[in-house]
């Protein structure tokens, strides 16, 4: 769909400050269009996964027997497939979450497996006794490089589709606004903070995609904490309150200088498993198919692979 000249684009505001479609028009309205930028021109066709499907949000990862998602209708199309993908691509592919998505072997959409991101380090023990046996410190860089902007970004979009799917009319209420913004490429809110939490324990980990959000409606203005469930990992998203004393957790918060976010370069992850068979081998010898198996880089030159329990 091409936008007729002289419409406003809610994302195109934001992504390029110079767009000449940049122009309010009073069919610009998230209580009755487009979830996200209020539009109620274009096509509404596509359903729209509330969590990647690259994060387990899949039928075919094994991890949900229905899609968490938001029916066609309630978001537009350029939204669904331009904006809020690059949120979703920015999140499966953020360093500690791509670390924990090849290690706890979540498949994709097709239910193949796929190998970590580059700005992951990792160090594996494995246990003489049982090869299959390992411990894992996982080093992932969460630097302002590392795309961590739209990271809190695509929590933004989670917590606005799981307010929707709990309260619609709350969702599309204008103390939403700044979020719907913020997830199409605005700038983040002032208040935000970031959270991230490892798993304390192995049988503690669920790989299953969750999200849930709670509201305080004793605030006027937006006051939520959104907790997101993917690949093992917990992430938070806080506005207007504090960062709650959360174990094993690192916080990112938004500058309201600079509208970006604040918080540590890097994270550290130590998780202990067993793949069904570990295969340890230099990177000049040839592997069959990619389908049944994670790569992880661990000292120059070799590779740990751990293969999916179908397989063993
Ligand atoms: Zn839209």
């Amino acid at each position: 769909m091409r936008l007729a000249r002289g419409c406003w684009d809610g994302g195109s505001r934001f992504l390029r400050g110079n767009s000449p479609y940049h122009r309010p028009m009073a069919s610009v309205d998230r209580t009755v269009g487009c979830l996200f930028c209020g539009n109620r021109q274009g096509r509404f066709e596509s359903e729209e996964h509330v969590i990647p499907l690259a994060l387990g949000n899949a039928v075919a990862s094994g991890l949900v027997e229905d899609e968490f998602v938001i029916p066609p209708g309630e978001i537009c199309d350029k939204c669904n497939r331009r904006r809020l993908s690059l949120r979703d691509k920015a999140l499966a592919e953020w360093p500690p979450i791509s670390v924990f998505r090849s290690l706890g072997q979540v498949a994709n959409r097709r239910g193949q497996l796929v190998d970590a991101v580059a700005g992951t380090r990792w160090d594996i023990a494995l246990n003489p006794k049982d090869p299959r046996r390992f411990v894992l410190f996982a080093l992932a860089n969460t630097g302002p490089r590392s795309n961590r902007d739209d990271v809190a970004r695509a929590l933004c979009k989670i917590a606005l589709e799981t307010r929707w799917l709990d309260y619609p009319l709350d969702a599309r209420s204008a103390r939403w606004n700044p979020i719907a913004s913020a997830a199409i490429g605005g700038p983040l809110p002032a208040s935000l903070l970031m959270g991230l939490t490892h798993p304390d324990a192995p049988e503690n980990v669920n790989l299953a995609p969750e999200s849930r959000v709670f509201v305080d409606d004793d605030f006027a203005a937006l006051r939520i904490f959104g907790l997101t469930f993917v690949t093992g990992l917990q992430l938070s998203l806080l506005i207007n309150s504090h960062a709650p004393l959360v174990p094993r957790t690192a916080w990112w918060s938004a500058d309201s200088a600079t509208g970006v976010l604040t918080g540590p370069d890097s994270f550290w992850g130590r998780f202990e498993g067993a793949a069904a068979r570990a295969t340890r081998t230099t990177a000049a010898s040839s592997m069959s198919s990619a389908k049944n198996r994670s790569a992880l880089p661990t000292e120059p030159g070799a590779q740990l692979y751990l293969h999916r329990s179908s397989e063993s």
